[in-house]
C-alpha cells in the first residue's frame, strides 16, 4: 500500500499534538497585492475584509510600487519568464551580473553572489567558506536559517549571550587556536527589533583576528542614514567581511537573497555553496524588479525617511498610551503582552477593528514574552497609523493593560 492507515495515523497524531499545544499555524488569505491596506479572508470561508496591514516586511512600501511592477514587466518581455538552469550551467544573464554589481555598490562591499533566497545563502555560506579547523561563534538569537546553515558546516559551533560583548570576547579568547574565527549575528534582530552592536563587534574582531558575518535581512534598504544597513548605522561601512541579506523584505519583497562581502569569500561561494550550485537561478522578472528597487532607493532617501517618521509616531503613540514596548528605534515595534492567550485574543480584537497584526508566543519568542509584533512601512499614511493606534488603545482598554507595568500585566493574566 502506498500510504498505509498506520502511516497516516502516525502523522495525524503528530498534527494533533501540534494543535493540542496551541501551535497550529493557520494562514490568512490575502486577496490583493501586498500593501498597507489589504483584503483578507480569515478564517477560511469568512467574508473578505479590508484591513490595515501592520505585519508585513514591506518596510519601504515597494512590494507593489508601480515602477517596480513596470520594471518586472519589462524583464519579462526582454529576458523571458524562467531560466531552467542553475547559475553555473546556463542560468546567468547580463541582468544577474548587473544586480550583483548593484548590490555590491549599495552595501559597500567587494563582491556579491545571488542565491534563490537568503535562507539558501545562509545554508550555503558557512559550509562553503569554513572547515573543521574553524569556529563559528553566533549570537544566541540569530535567525533560524543561520542555525540551519551552521548545522550544515563542518566548523565547530559556539554561541554567545545575546549582544553580550564580554561573553563574545571570552569565546574569542577560548578559540584563539582555531584557523578562522567567524562572529555571526543578525543586523536587526527580527523579534525584538534591536540592532547588533556592530561597532563593538568589529573592534573585537580586529583584536582577535576574527571574521564578521552579518545577516542584514531586516535592515538592508532602510537602517542607516542612506539605508545601507546596520553597518552604516554603526559607522562600520567596509568593515563587515560577509553579509547575507534578502530581496524578500524591504528590497521589493519578491524573493532572492545574496552573500556580499570580501571577494575571496564570495568566490568560495561561487565554487562551493550547494544552494547556489544545485538550485535554480532567480527569475529574470525578479532580477529586473530588484534592480528597479535599488535604483529607486539609491536616488534619494525619501522612503526610508518616511519610514523613520512613521516609526517615531508609532512608538511615541503607543508609549504615551501606556503600552509596554521593547525599547529600540527600528520599524519592528513589539507590543509586549507576556501571556500567549492574551496575545491571540488581542490580535483577534484588533482584526475585528480592521487592524491586521499577529500575536507571537513560545516557541517563536521566549516563554513568557508573548507579544504583538507590529511593523511599520513607508506605505503607511498618517491616517492608517492614527486608525491603528486608536484600535490598539481601544483593545488595550478592554483588557485593562494601559499604563500597567510588566509585573501588573503578568499578575493579571499570568505568563
Ligand atoms: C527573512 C529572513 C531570512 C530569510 O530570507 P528569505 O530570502 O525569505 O529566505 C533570513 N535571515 C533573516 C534574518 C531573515 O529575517
Amino acid at each position: 500500500m502506498a500510504f498505509s492507515d498506520k502511516n497516516r495515523e502516525i502523522l495525524e497524531q503528530e498534527l494533533d499534538n501540534i494543535r493540542d499545544a496551541g501551535l497550529f499555524k493557520e494562514e490568512r488569505i490575502i486577496c490583493a497585492p501586498q500593501d498597507s491596506e489589504i483584503e483578507v479572508v480569515f478564517p477560511m470561508g469568512a467574508e473578505e475584509k479590508k484591513v490595515i496591514n501592520m505585519c508585513a516586511n514591506n518596510y519601504l512600501g515597494l512590494s507593489s510600487h508601480p515602477d517596480v511592477v513596470e520594471a518586472a514587466r519589462k524583464g519579462l518581455d526582454h529576458r523571458g519568464y524562467g531560466m531552467s538552469s542553475v547559475r553555473f550551467i546556463c542560468g546567468t544573464q547580463d541582468i544577474h551580473k548587473q544586480l550583483e554589481e548593484k548590490l555590491t555598490e549599495f552595501l559597500g562591499t567587494e563582491d556579491t553572489i545571488l542565491f534563490p533566497s537568503c535562507m539558501d545563502a545562509n545554508c550555503g555560506v558557512f559550509e562553503a567558506v569554513l572547515n573543521e579547523e574553524d569556529v563559528m561563534i553566533a549570537d544566541r538569537l540569530v535567525h533560524a536559517s543561520i542555525v540551519d546553515g551552521m548545522r550544515l558546516a563542518k566548523a565547530q559551533q559556539d554561541t554567545y549571550k545575546h549582544s553580550n560583548m564580554d561573553h563574545l570576547e571570552k569565546k574569542l579568547k577560548l578559540h584563539r587556536d582555531k584557523r578562522l574565527r567567524m562572529i555571526i549575528t543578525d543586523g536587526n534582530f527580527s523579534m525584538d527589533g534591536d540592532l547588533a552592536k556592530l561597532d563593538k563587534i568589529v573592534a573585537l574582531a580586529d583584536k582577535y583576528d576574527a571574521l564578521v558575518f552579518v545577516d542584514d535581512s531586516h535592515a538592508s534598504g532602510f537602517i542607516g542614514k542612506t539605508g545601507r544597513g546596520t553597518h552604516e548605522h554603526c559607522g562600520v561601512m567596509g568593515k563587515i567581511d560577509v553579509f547575507t541579506t534578502t530581496l524578500g523584505k524591504a528590497l521589493g519583497g519578491a524573493s532572492g537573497g545574496c552573500v556580499s562581502g570580501r571577494k575571496e569569500i564570495v568566490e568560495m561561494c561561487r565554487q562551493k555553496a550547494r544552494p547556489y550550485l544545485f538550485s535554480n537561478t532567480i527569475a529574470p522578472v525578479v532580477v529586473e524588479g530588484a534592480l528597479a528597487v535599488l535604483n529607486l532607493i539609491s536616488k534619494n532617501t525619501g522612503r526610508r525617511d518616511k519610514l523613520e517618521k512613521n516609526t517615531e509616531f508609532w512608538r511615541k503613540g503607543l508609549t504615551e498610551a501606556g503600552f509596554v514596548l521593547k525599547d529600540g528605534e527600528t520599524p519592528i515595534v513589539p507590543v509586549m503582552l507576556f501571556n500567549a492567550k492574551l496575545s491571540q485574543d488581542f490580535a483577534n480584537d484588533l482584526y475585528e477593528r480592521g487592524i491586521y497584526a499577529i500575536g507571537f508566543f513560545f516557541p517563536v519568542v521566549p516563554k513568557g514574552q508573548a507579544r504583538i509584533r507590529t511593523q511599520l512601512s513607508a506605505a503607511h499614511e498618517m491616517s492608517h497609523l492614527e486608525k491603528a493606534l486608536a484600535a490598539f488603545i481601544e483593545v488595550g482598554k478592554k483588557y485593562d493593560i494601559l499604563g500597567k507595568s510588566k509585573q501588573e500585566i503578568i499578575e493579571k493574566y499570568g505568563n
